[in-house]
């Protein structure tokens, strides 16, 4: 697995956001070549010879499209993780962002996997982002909203894999894989602030 596919389902969101053609800012200079930046909040600057035409630099920008949006997407990762603990009124926002949104995702990825949880629960816990009891009930902590889609459905799978695999062994991992190939990647977008 290269580099470029770990994000793929956060950088197709930008894409499809249109997130990632914006340029905020074009620096025109005596410089030869064509230069991208994605700034720590998080917007494109590109630099550019002072002759070079807009058409020019919108394909170079066109053609930097995945680029940016990894990038985009980690300056957004780094700026969640400067928040501060969360209020009381941001715990109800995720909660009900995780009411409306969860169970969706645990019968798309339940069907194909055809498992079926007994119940789901959603808490505030902030050590943990799930966990499959004994009975097959899933619990999900609200701030897995706080990470990106392609994160929110490892957390989702890992816990219906439970549903059959009750610990991490090599079987778990294999059933995980089956449905998310590159789980590994997806880990890696799991930030809890
Ligand atoms: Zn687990």
């Amino acid at each position: 697995m290269n580099i470029d596919s770990i994000q793929d389902g956060v950088v197709l969101d930008h894409i499809k956001a249109g997130k990632s053609m914006k340029i905020d800012e074009i620096i025109r200079s005596r410089r030869r070549s064509l230069a991208l930046e994605v700034t720590r909040d998080g917007r494109v600057v590109v630099r550019a010879p002072l002759h070079l035409s807009r058409a020019r630099i919108d394909a170079f920008v066109e053609r930097q499209q995945h680029w940016i949006a990894v990038h985009l997407e980690q300056q957004r990762r780094r700026a969640a993780l400067a928040l501060p603990a969360p209020t009381a009124d941001d715990i109800a926002v995720l909660k009900a962002r995780a009411r409306d949104e969860l169970p969706a995702k645990v019968d798309y990825y339940g069907k194909r996997m055809g498992l079926t949880p007994t119940g789901i629960k959603i808490t505030s816990a902030r050590t943990r982002y799930g966990s499959c009891s004994a009975k097959n009930a899933l619990c999900f902590s609200c701030f897995v909203m706080d990470c990106p889609d392609a994160a929110i459905d490892l957390v989702v799978v890992h816990e219906l894999a439970h549903i059959r695999e009750k610990n991490h062994g090599p079987k778990f991992y294999a059933l995980l894989g089956s449905v998310l190939p590159d789980y590994k990647e997806r880990k890696k977008l799991l930030i809890m602030r």
